[in-house]
């Protein structure tokens, strides 16, 4: 951004003192024109004031809130106003009006819309005349960052502090609108060509990877698409995304944009000086050439031998700290980096946080819920499904073979004699029994067939389209893997059989789980009478 004079007191309250405080990513998305920072202003209130509710606040100057021209319209959307100077005109809500801080001057502009689930702010100075159509140069830009946002209601808006704290955002609606600012933004922007034509394609690359990561659900997807979209653009070596967890003196190196197969690759925090400079100063660090920079002494030599000139370093500040600290590492080989691909890589960065943090809350919420459904749905000893999953499955596998007529088989299994091995080598031999026919179950089955324990030591298997005589030769199959191999016990080999039936949903005859389950059973009883260790189908099977 430009230095000038003329502004620099605004500048410094917002950039510099409390500001310094803030993490790096939550740079403002520039904005460089008076007209686009009022229509930016009017395309945020229109989209959040029509998500409703009566808990919108604005704080603004009285010059901003002339140009804007949705004011009106969503003027019963809002709850209070706070002016910073003379209230324009007689409103029928609320309006407070403050005298501006010394600081705030008249060619300074302040518009922030915050409500329980959204918040945004845009922040800027004009620093040239304006001509009649409003138009002029400003030196501002927006920011939807909490943060961001906190700090200047701590300046423009004290009242409003304690009531923001306690609001949770909604990411889904910041993305809405974030994204559709950032693409109104590139739009008008491609009106004034001539004059902003980088500022232009910055954006809607900006805007591009935006779109993309916020796509993706997986951490690992966003952060692959990341360093991929980036190192593209501001071109790079290399550019991955590195995660210090702790203290730990390992560097988890996460996605990187030269192998989309990796995903946590660990190095010694120690080979990396820069990595440790910006975790300790929290800031990013730019060595534009390692050479010259005593921070790389320890390992130039190595630098120099992967021919890498410069390194750039820059955090990723996510909210939940349980994370670890994430940062972005770009190497170049021939040059350094400018303060425009500097500026870039920050914007961008900060997009990717938001996009990473929705989706590890996405990722952890799947993960225990999937934890919760498996204990739900498995056995205790062998890990396979238990009876109860089986049943459900086994509804709704009979339905849509009835509703399609396709076929459907099942065969019951039963361990023969079991209650002697018990008996002589234990029951906790016994056990281990159980589970190793569980795991050579497994291993024989189809991957669309479902093996569960049925009861004690009863296993069951669906087999969907699956008509007897395969349903057979699959049950063959694994009685065949149980009697080959005797078990072990204490040096001893302990062979086992097992004995099944075979049934096959027939349309106009098998209805129920009762009536398929009957027939296997009757099979299986009708193996056990003929001697064991054999698999009986509920009809002739001609194997030839
Ligand atoms: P058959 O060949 O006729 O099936 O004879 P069997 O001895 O296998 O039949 P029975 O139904 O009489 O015995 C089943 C035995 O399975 C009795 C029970 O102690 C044993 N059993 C059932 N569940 C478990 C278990 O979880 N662990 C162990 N170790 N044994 C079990
Ligand atoms: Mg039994
Ligand atoms: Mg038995």
């Amino acid at each position: 951004m430009n230095n000038n004079i003329e502004n620099t007191t605004l500048k410094e309250r917002i950039f510099s003192s409390e500001f310094q405080s803030l993490p790096p990513h939550h740079a403002l998305i520039p904005i460089n024109n008076a007209s686009l920072f009022y229509t930016l202003c009017d395309e945020a209130l229109s989209k959040i004031g029509r998500f409703g509710g009566n808990d919108l606040v604005v704080v603004s100057d009285a010059e901003t809130i002339q140009q804007l021209k949705e004011i009106d319209n969503f003027l019963p959307n809002i709850s209070k106003m706070i002016v910073l100077g003379l209230s324009p005109s007689h409103w029928d809500i609320p309006v407070e009006t403050h005298n501006p801080p010394p600081y705030f001057q008249n060619a300074d502009r302040l518009f922030i819309i915050v409500s329980s689930t959204i918040a945004i702010s845009f922040v800027g100075t004009i620093i040239k005349r304006m001509d009649t159509n409003g138009n002029g140069n400003l030196d501002g830009g927006w920011s939807y960052h909490r943060v961001y946002i906190q700090h200047l209601l701590h300046l423009f808006a004290p009242s409003l502090l304690e009531q923001f704290r306690s609001y949770k955002e909604d990411l889904d609606k910041i993305t809405e609108i974030t994204t559709r600012i950032m693409s109104v933004q590139t739009e008008l922007l491609s009106g004034h060509e001539s004059l902003v034509e980088m500022d232009k394609s910055e954006l809607a690359t900006v805007l591009e990877i935006l779109k993309v990561i916020s796509s993706k659900k997986r951490a690992h997807d966003v952060l692959y698409v990341f360093v991929e979209q980036i190192s593209k653009v501001v071109q790079s070596d290399r550019c991955s995304i590195v995660r210090i967890w702790g203290q730990e003196d390992m560097v988890h190196v996460l996605a990187s944009h030269d192998d989309a197969n990796l995903y946590d690759m660990t190095v010694p925090l120690s080979k990396y000086p820069e990595i440790k400079k910006a975790l300790s100063i929290g800031d990013k660090v730019i060595i534009n050439n390692v050479q010259n920079d005593p921070l790389m002494k320890p390992c130039l030599d190595s630098l120099i031998q992967k021919g890498i000139n410069s390194i750039l370093v820059i955090p990723i500040v996510l909210n939940d700290p349980e994370v670890g600290s994430l940062l972005l590492r770009a190497v170049r080989k021939e040059t350094g980096f400018t303060l425009r691909e500097i500026n870039f890589f920050e914007i961008v960065t900060n997009a990717a946080g938001s996009a990473l943090e929705r989706a590890q809350l996405f990722e952890s919420v799947q993960q225990a819920n999937k934890t919760l459904q498996k204990l739900a749905v498995t056995d205790g000893l062998t890990g396979i499904y238990n009876h109860r999953y089986f049943r459900e499955r086994l509804d709704e596998e009979i339905l849509r073979s009835l509703r399609y007529n396709v076929p459907l088989s099942c065969a019951l299994f039963d361990i023969d004699d079991f209650k002697k091995c018990n008996d002589t080598y234990g029951h906790l031999f016994g056990d281990a029994v159980l589970k190793e026919i569980a795991t050579r179950m497994l291993q024989t089955i189809r991957r669309t067939d479902i093996v569960a324990r049925y009861g004690g030591e009863e296993f069951i298997i669906i087999m969907p389209q699956t008509s007897i005589e395969g349903a057979y030769i699959q049950a063959e199959r694994i009685r065949k893997a149980i009697e080959d191999r005797p078990f072990e016990y204490m040096g001893k080999s302990v062979k086992i059989t097992i004995s099944g039936g075979v049934a096959e949903v027939v349309q106009n005859e098998t209805l129920t789980v009762e009536d398929l389950l009957r027939i296997a059973d009757q099979c299986l009883y009708q193996a056990k009478r003929k001697g064991k260790n054999m698999i009986i189908a509920s009809k002739q099977i001609n194997l030839s």
